[in-house]
């Protein structure tokens, strides 16, 4: 007899804090007593959810570039996240961790082959992190449509986590995990999460005081109404940001723990906890009922993905974020062409878009940019090598640019905005370097076309500023 499931997800993420020059994060005063916020997050969050064995239990994805900085500056808590990968099942790659897609791109706002390299990147980190081939992925903001499916499909992947106001028609039935056919033979398993009880465990903080009241008085009656519905034994999964537990909610580290993985004096409580990876991978996706889903949807955004591209209404003023994104994309366009220029010497440019798709190691480490260049270009000499490392550096940054979190906030003086702009930069200024373009010039008089909000100055003051703040000279 199966009795009900509990599943618990957390996305594990912060927006990318380190200056793309100088590899370093600023000291932010404002995470005091920390000397900045991936360093109290860390203590609040990651750190005490890995050491008190939470992560065993749960589903969780960590995104490769704050994986990044926690193998590099807390060894210890980086280790936690992958040993508490557990294989269970009958699968050996059905482990609790998902990958995420690298940079937190929005992908249905990415262009094909935008996606593809974000997707493989993230895939790639994880199989070098986790010593495994990921089965599932974290769309970042779970924002999603068919084309970023196909891909998905196409590489592998067998589940992904959305909303359920991402299926199509608003709402379905979250007691159980659905297939999504995607044509030509392929599918994806998708998970909805339950709605009421991810809400109330991120934002109702008098949900999650006490764990076993949370189990009786909330989970136990939401599994008996998916009971009814369904006929069978249901699932209740609860997906949230992984900083609730500690960080955007103190000691809720603890809540978790006694949530997930009760000590023995707690009574039977009348569900089973269980991973999204053991539940997906424990049975054939044909088994799985079809859903469709609402193409171009996310997890926070109610309008679609409007958040990230343009004038959503829950920004009080969100008219800067359409012209950042053009700007940008103007700028990968010229900067695609000029390196297709560039590398025209020495290789075709499908191998130099393949040759990108695979940098990903070099950034990982895993071999030198030297040792790459000569394994894509047994043939090139070492000035050739150069242009070509250049060029991957390049492609890195322009990709970096498209990170969520330059749209996310409503005003885009803030860091994470002034962070894709350096990212952006850095990619012009060495494209202008290397090619003498005056790409980073056709930026600046683009970023000029929207203003601030809240100050009186516009996206190329702010660009400026960034690289004052960084250091580096102004444009
Ligand atoms: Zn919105």
């Amino acid at each position: 007899m199966s009795r009900p499931k509990l599943a618990v997800h957390g996305h594990f993420y912060q927006p990318e804090r380190r200056d793309p020059f100088s590899g370093e994060i600023a000291p932010q005063p404002a995470a005091a007593p920390y000397r900045d916020w991936n360093a109290r997050i860390d203590a609040e969050c990651y750190k005490p959810n890995a050491e008190r064995g939470n992560l065993r239990h749960i589903s969780y994805d960590l995104g490769p570039t704050l994986a990044t900085w926690l193998a590099a500056n807390d060894a210890a808590t980086h280790t936690g996240f992958v040993e508490s990968d557990v294989p269970t099942g009958s699968e050996s790659d059905a482990g609790n961790a998902m990958a995420q897609a690298y940079h937190h791109t929005i992908l249905p706002l990415a262009s094909m082959a935008d996606r593809r390299t974000e997707i493989r990147w993230g895939l790639r980190d994880f199989e070098l992190r986790f010593g495994r081939r990921p089965t599932g992925l974290w769309l970042p903001e779970t924002a999603v449509d068919l084309p970023t499916l196909r891909i998905l499909a196409d590489e592998n992947v067998r589940y992904t986590i959305l909303a359920p106001w991402q299926a199509a028609g608003g709402r379905i039935d979250t007691g159980r995990p659905y297939r999504v056919e995607l044509g030509g033979r392929r599918h994806i398993v998708v998970v909805f999460y339950d709605a009421e009880l991810s809400a109330a465990a991120s934002f109702q903080s008098d949900a999650t005081m006490n764990a076993d009241s949370f189990a009786h008085d909330r989970i136990l009656p939401r599994l008996a109404e998916l009971a009814i519905r369904d006929g069978a034994a249901p699932l209740a999964l609860i997906a949230t940001d992984g900083e609730l537990y500690g960080h955007h909610q103190k000691f809720r580290d603890l809540f978790l723990a006694r949530l997930v993985n009760p000590s023995s004096d707690v009574p039977d409580r009348g569900f089973d906890v269980t991973t999204v990876g053991r539940l997906v991978c424990d049975t054939p996706a044909t088994a799985f009922t079809v859903a469709q889903i609402s193409e171009r949807s996310s997890w926070s955004c109610h309008h679609g993905v409007l958040r990230w591209t343009a004038e959503c209404p829950d920004a009080s003023d969100g008219r800067w974020k359409g012209p950042l994104r053009a700007a940008f994309e103007r700028l990968a366009s010229a900067i695609d062409v000029v390196a297709e220029g560039l590398a025209g010497d020495f290789m075709e440019p499908q191998a130099l878009w393949r040759a990108r798709d695979g940098y990903v190691d070099a950034i990982f480490g895993v071999e030198t940019a030297e040792e790459f260049a000569r394994r894509q270009l047994p043939l090139a000499n070492s000035e050739q090598r150069d242009g070509f490392k250049t060029l991957m550096e390049a492609e890195r940054w322009r990709l970096a640019m498209f990170a969520s979190d330059g749209w996310f906030w409503d005003d885009p003086i803030r860091l994470e905005t002034k962070q894709v702009m350096l990212c952006a930069a850095k990619a012009a200024r060495l494209i202008d370097a290397a090619a003498q373009t005056r790409l980073e010039s056709r930026l600046v008089g683009d970023l000029s076309l929207l203003s601030s909000p809240s100050r009186r100055i516009d996206g190329a003051g702010i660009y400026n500023e960034a690289l004052s703040d960084a250091g580096q000279p102004t444009a």
